[in-house]
């Protein structure tokens, strides 16, 4: 289930160069061409889902594992003081790229990055009428 026209298809099966850190059958894991820091990086699964609501339970169980692994390496490797897992979904949620990924960020404390939101004000009514909308049936 490869797509022609996307460009993470072509890097996770190799057609297009790129760095890569780490492949397996289902993944590869590449550096980032816009890194946020030393060491960004990126897991492509080699098949193509548009983000996480398409990937298969199998898929994103070893994606997850795999973050977790490179994610050890990195810090081992680059001394990282910190690190952030990213995975957009959706162009409102800032995703540029319709392939599925994960963000692998190493933190430095001179990084001068900042990864996060601002914290809004709730009422507990408000909580509440999330809740009932979650588990509404
Ligand atoms: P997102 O905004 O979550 O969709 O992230 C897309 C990421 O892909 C960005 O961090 C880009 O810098 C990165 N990116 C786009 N094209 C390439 C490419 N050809 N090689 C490596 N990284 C890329
Ligand atoms: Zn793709």
């Amino acid at each position: 289930m490869i797509d022609e026209n996307c460009i993470f298809c072509k890097i996770a099966n190799g057609e297009i160069p790129s760095k890569t850190v780490y492949e397996d059958d289902d993944f590869r894991v590449i550096l980032d061409l816009g890194p946020a820091s030393k060491g960004h990086a990126l897991i492509l699964p080699k098949d193509h889902y548009n983000d996480l609501y398409e990937l298969t339970d199998d898929l994103t169980g070893k994606a997850f594992i795999l973050a977790k692994k490179i994610s050890i390496l990195l810090k081992k490797k680059l001394n990282c003081e910190g690190l952030n897992l990213v995975q957009n979904n959706g162009r409102t949620a800032g995703q540029t790229v319709f392939h599925f990924h994960i963000h692998i960020i190493p933190r430095y404390n001179d990084d001068q990055q900042k990864i996060g939101w601002k914290p809004q004000e709730v009422t507990q009514e408000e909580l509440e009428d999330t809740l009932q909308k979650i588990f509404e049936s």
